[in-house]
C-alpha cells in the first residue's frame, strides 16, 4: 500500500456499494519527531484533527487513508505539526496518487482523467497548476541561448499567446499574452541586461511588434533575428492560395470549375501529394493557370536553402525576386517585396542555419493538446496547459522524508 514507518494500518473498513475502501493510519509509539522549523527533534504533544487522503485505488476501490498527525511542542516555536510525508503540504491526495493524476493528465484531458478516477474537477487542474508552479520553481531563470518565438491561435475569434522557446531543447520556456510588441517584451524583462546579452539567435516570424520587441530588448538584435524556412515559406504559400482564389472565382463566372476543392493541391509540398490525386494534379499542371505559375514560384524558392554561403543566397534570391515580382501576380508580387524588406535576417541563416523543426514539433503538441481537451475555460488554463505538455518541466511532488528519533523505552 506504499505506507511506510512510521506510519501502520490499525483499521480497515470496505464500502462495496460505493466501492470504497478506508484506511486508518497511525504512528508507532515511542517517537520523537522535529520540530518543522528548528528541527530539533521533540516528543508528541497531541495529534490534530482528523485528515482524509485520496491514495491509489484498491482493485477499483476508491481508496482513502485517514491519518491524525501528531504535533509537537517545540520550546522554541510552540505548537507545530510535523511533516507527515504522506502528502505535499495542503494537499489532499497522496504522493503517489498525485503522481498518478500528473501521469494521466499527460495523456487525457482534465476532464476525461476528472472522470474516469472520480476526482473533482477542480482538483485535478490544480494539481496541474501545482505542477507546472513546481516545474518552473526547479528550472529558475534562464533565458536560452537559441530562442525560437512564434504565436499561437488561444480560440477563435483571433485570440492569441505568444510562445517563447527554447531552440535547442525544444521547451516551451514562456506564454505570454497577445501577440503584441508589449507581449514579448514582457518576457524579456524578466532577464537582466547581461542575460539578454547572451542570446545568439532569435528565430521568428516576420511580424512587425515581434521584431519590434526584440530589436529593443536584446542587444545587438539585428545581428541575431533569423527569419527561418518555415516562415518564410509560409509567406509565399499564402500568396499562392489567394492566387488561387482569385482565379478560381475569375474562372467560376465563366462557368469551369476546375479548380473547386484543389486548395490544398497546390499548397502541399509536391511530395506530399497523395498518390490518388497526383493524377488529377498533373492535368491542372498541364492547363495554363496562374496559380500554377505562382506555385512554380513558390517551388523554386526552396532552392534558397541549398545554398551554404551569404553571397550565393543573396544570388539565388536577386533572381527569384525578378521572376517573382515579373509575374503580373499581385499576392505573389507583394510577398516577393516582404521578404526583400527582410532579407538580411533571411540571410543570417547562413550564419547561424537555424531550423524551424523544434518550432513545428511544438505546434503538433500544442495542436494535439487543443483537440484533447476540446477546448479551455480560460487562457491561464490554456498557459498552464502548454508548460504542462510542453514545457520540459520536472513535474513530480517530491516527496519530504519524514525523519524521527526512537525514543530510549
Ligand atoms: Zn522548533
Amino acid at each position: 500500500m506504499g505506507i511506510k514507518q512510521p506510519w501502520h494500518i490499525t483499521k480497515v473498513s470496505h464500502d462495496d456499494q460505493n466501492a470504497r475502501v478506508d484506511l486508518y493510519v497511525a504512528h508507532d509509539k515511542g517517537l520523537r519527531f522535529p520540530c518543522p522549523i528548528c528541527n530539533e527533534f521533540c516528543s508528541v504533544y497531541d495529534h490534530a484533527p482528523e485528515r482524509e487522503f485520496r491514495h491509489l485505488n484498491v482493485f477499483n476501490y476508491q481508496t482513502f487513508i485517514h491519518v491524525r498527525i501528531p504535533r509537537v511542542n517545540c520550546p522554541r516555536d510552540g505548537v507545530q505539526q510535523i511533516e507527515h510525508g504522506l502528502a505535499e503540504s495542503n494537499g489532499t491526495v497522496t504522493y503517489e496518487f498525485e503522481r498518478m493524476l500528473i501521469d494521466l493528465e499527460q495523456e487525457c484531458s482534465i476532464g476525461s482523467v476528472s472522470r474516469l478516477l472520480n476526482v473533482d474537477w477542480h482538483l485535478c487542474q490544480r494539481i496541474q497548476e501545482r505542477a507546472v508552479h513546481r516545474g518552473k520553481e526547479a528550472k529558475g531563470m534562464q533565458l536560452p541561448k537559441h530562442i525560437g518565438v512564434d504565436e499561437k491561435s488561444f480560440a477563435r475569434g483571433h485570440k492569441y499567446e505568444t510562445l517563447i522557446y527554447d531552440a535547442e531543447q525544444g521547451t516551451v520556456e514562456g506564454v505570454v499574452d497577445k501577440r503584441d510588441q508589449k507581449s514579448l517584451e514582457t518576457y524579456f524583462e524578466r532577464f537582466s541586461f547581461k542575460m539578454r546579452e547572451r542570446v545568439e539567435t532569435i528565430s521568428m516570424d516576420m511580424w512587425d511588434p515581434y521584431i519590434a520587441a526584440t530589436k529593443a530588448l536584446i542587444p545587438d538584435a539585428a545581428k541575431k533575428i533569423v527569419f527561418d524556412r518555415y516562415h518564410v515559406t509560409r509567406i509565399v504559400t499564402q500568396a499562392v492560395d489567394k492566387v488561387r482564389k482569385q482565379e478560381h472565382r475569375i474562372l467560376m463566372e465563366q462557368e469551369i470549375d476546375v479548380l473547386k476543392g484543389t486548395k490544398y493541391l497546390w499548397l502541399w509540398n509536391e511530395e506530399n501529394i497523395p498518390d490518388f490525386r497526383r493524377e488529377e494534379f498533373e492535368q491542372l499542371r498541364s492547363l495554363d493557370l496562374n496559380v500554377c505559375r505562382a506555385r512554380a514560384i513558390k517551388d523554386n524558392l526552396r532552392n534558397l536553402w541549398n545554398y551554404k554561403s551569404i553571397g550565393w543566397i543573396e544570388r539565388f534570391f536577386n533572381r527569384w525576386y525578378f521572376w517573382a515580382t515579373h509575374s503580373r501576380l499581385k499576392p505573389i508580387i507583394s510577398a516577393a517585396k516582404t521578404l526583400k524588406s527582410h532579407i538580411d535576417n533571411i540571410l543570417t541563416y547562413a550564419k547561424h542555419k537555424v531550423t524551424n523543426a523544434v518550432g513545428e514539433s511544438i505546434n503538433c503538441k500544442i495542436e494535439k493538446m487543443k483537440r484533447l481537451a476540446c477546448g479551455f475555460r480560460n487562457r491561464n488554463h490554456y498557459r498552464t496547459a502548454i508548460l504542462f505538455h510542453c514545457g520540459g518541466l520536472q513535474l513530480y511532488p517530491k516527496r519530504k522524508d519524514i525523519s524521527m528519533q526512537i525514543l530510549p523505552a
